[in-house]
């Protein structure tokens, strides 16, 4: 069994970010990915708040950036993903892809997945009308008429983009008041082939082989109606994945890992950085902070440990 000072496990921003700082503190390190290094970063079609980049960033290229930066350092890689982490500090040991691995330290940064919003034929439908990535599938809807469910940031980007591409968008928000960032919301509002529908929740989805409609219900006056889509996209936040971890770790009510500000999570030499920490803010920069932060904490347990 391979031994490690450090396992990091997903290689979005705070991954990378966190294996390149243990690399550079010559630390031993492998680096799991499910995929390829970009997390997100992949279904982001242009960063406009990355610090340094005024004109914005597009994902794909950050994610390449991230990923040369791992280039000539000291990293193990493997792709898969991790089932099991057990024991203790100094002394874990993963599997991953059917192998197991020891290291020292885990740094949990496999980040969380779209949470889908749970209504009938929700499977059934996707990739047939329903989608959770606008960039992934925007192009099936060209010219055609599409659904943005949810109120944060990622819907209202994502109707901005598909609103380039299809003819109409409607964004469709169980409230009246947003909590995402302003900026997007004043160029919907500005933007001729979007509507917002407030107040309103989606309680059905129409369509056998393909997603054809979308019975809404105003939640204020409890009337229902029949909205014909050819495409909806789901943008109702995220849920960790988090089973793999020993179950003793300390989640919040949302599952999400709770950690001190050095990333330290309950159980001593598991530490977690990015989207699966319990935070209010959800960004590239906090990922990377975290990731950085978590090295720099899992470094001083590692010298403790010699
Ligand atoms: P989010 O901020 O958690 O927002 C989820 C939205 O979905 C909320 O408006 C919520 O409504 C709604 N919602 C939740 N469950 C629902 C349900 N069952 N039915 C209908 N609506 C439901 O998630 P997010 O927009 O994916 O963003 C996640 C994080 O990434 C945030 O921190 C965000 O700022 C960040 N992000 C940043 C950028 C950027 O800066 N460019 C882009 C994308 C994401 P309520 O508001 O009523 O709770």
């Amino acid at each position: 069994m391979n031994q490690y000072d450090a396992l990091v496990i997903g290689g979005g921003p705070a991954g990378v970010t966190a294996a390149l700082y243990l690399a550079r503190s010559a630390c031993s390190v492998l680096l799991c990915e499910q995929l390829t290094p970009g997390g997100q970063l992949l279904m982001t079609d242009c960063l406009e708040n990355y610090p340094g980049h005024p004109k914005g960033i597009k994902g794909y290229e950050l994610a390449d950036l991230f990923a040369a930066h791992l280039e000539g350092l000291n990293i193990d890689r493997q792709t898969g993903a991790v089932d099991s982490v057990v024991g203790a500090a100094g002394n874990f040991a993963a599997r991953c892809d059917g192998r197991e691995y020891g290291a020292k330290t885990i740094l949990v940064c496999s980040g969380a997945r779209r949470r889908p919003l749970g209504l009938d034929r929700e499977d059934a439908l996707l990739g047939r009308g329903v989608s959770y990535c606008a960039l992934c599938d925007g192009n099936f809807f060209r010219g055609q008429t599409v659904a943005v469910v949810g109120g944060g940031n990622s819907a209202l980007e994502e109707a901005l983009y598909l609103a380039k591409i299809a003819a109409k968008v409607y964004l469709i928000h169980r409230r009246d008041a947003f909590r995402g960032t302003r900026v997007f919301l004043d160029r919907l509002r500005q933007t001729p082939n979007v509507s917002m529908l407030l107040d309103t929740v989606i309680s059905r989805l129409h369509g056998e082989s393909g997603l054809t409609g979308l019975t809404l219900k105003n939640v204020r006056t409890e009337e229902e109606r029949l909205l014909p889509v050819d495409g909806l996209f789901v943008y109702v936040g995220f849920e960790p994945a988090t089973h793999f971890l020993p179950p003793d770790l300390n989640r919040d009510a949302q599952g999400f890992i709770v950690t001190d500000t050095e990333m330290r999570t309950s159980i001593p030499g598991i530490f977690a950085a990015g989207d699966i920490r319990s935070k209010l803010c959800r960004q590239v920069v906090t990922a990377a902070g975290d990731g950085a932060t978590a090295a720099q904490a899992a470094f001083i347990l590692l010298e403790q440990l010699r």
